[in-house]
């Protein structure tokens, strides 16, 4: 696979361990742009230590993860900019507390992009403005909802005009009446032809906005399919059984 073409992550034998655990065992995905790859699977089945890889924030043991055609760095600059192109959505937002949401926004572009202050707030404005939340601006992370929270954290992401954006179980920790709302943005996100590796338990999204589902379970990828496939008709016992819980 060394004639990347449109594929914009490439993972060849990923392996990883913590300790004698082996949590992610001999992965192979490759993610197109554009496209959008919805992770499904237990707890515990490496999931979000998959993520983790891809953006360096852990490292591997094994094998080989590319972006955009260039192998990732170990360290360094290049590392730094690595994290630029991968914007990361996570559980738990993850904005600073003490920070109004312009400037959790405006932060990245100001300190790693060096874009000029006032552009910075001009972009981030624009941002707030398509995830729905502009009139938060100047408020500070505890005063909005966990969905609007949520939203402001895909701002920030994408104020680094990422190529590639990751979420990880983005909506698993809201209440139920906000899912839908950030949902709606990722969708957006979607169509408008950001290439996405999701974690989510959402059906509808996957549905609605997933070209490919991939079922992880103890560190594999045991099957990948479409979406309507993979619901309707999943391969493997273990992929029904996991669907029979969560459906
Ligand atoms: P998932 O996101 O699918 O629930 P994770 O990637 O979080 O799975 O975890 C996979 C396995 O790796 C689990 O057994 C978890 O306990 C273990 N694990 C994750 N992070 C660490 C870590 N930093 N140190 C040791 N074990 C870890
Ligand atoms: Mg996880």
């Amino acid at each position: 696979m060394t004639d990347s073409g449109d594929l914009l992550v490439v993972l060849e034998n990923v392996n990883k361990h913590f300790g004698d655990l082996h949590v992610l065992k001999d992965i192979n995905l490759a993610v197109a742009r554009g496209e959008v790859v919805v992770v499904i699977g237990p707890s515990g089945g490496g999931k979000s230590t998959l993520c983790r890889t891809i953006n360096r924030l852990e490292t591997i043991d094994g094998g080989t993860i590319s972006l955009d055609g260039r192998p990732l760095p170990a360290e360094g600059k290049a590392l730094a900019g690595l994290r630029a192109d991968v914007g990361m959505v996570f559980q738990s937002f993850n904005l600073f507390a003490h920070k109004t949401i312009l400037q959790n926004v405006t932060l990245g572009p100001v300190k790693v992009r060096k874009i000029a202050k006032a552009d910075a707030e001009r972009e981030a404005l624009e941002l707030l403005e398509r995830v729905g939340i502009a009139a938060q601006a100047q408020k500070y992370p505890a005063q909005l909802s966990g969905g609007q929270q949520q939203r402001a954290a895909i701002a920030r992401a994408l104020a680094m005009k990422p190529k590639l954006m990751l979420f990880d179980e983005p909506t698993s920790a809201l209440d139920p009446e906000m899912v839908s709302e950030v949902l709606e943005v990722m969708t957006s996100l979607a169509r408008d032809g950001m290439t996405m590796i999701v974690v989510t338990h959402e059906m509808g999204f996957a549905r609605s906005a997933a070209q490919r589902v991939v079922f992880m379970a103890d560190g594999q990828i045991v099957e990948e399919n479409t979406p309507t496939e993979f619901f309707t008709g999943a391969r493997t016992e273990r992929a029904r059984d996991f669907l029979s819980k969560i459906l």
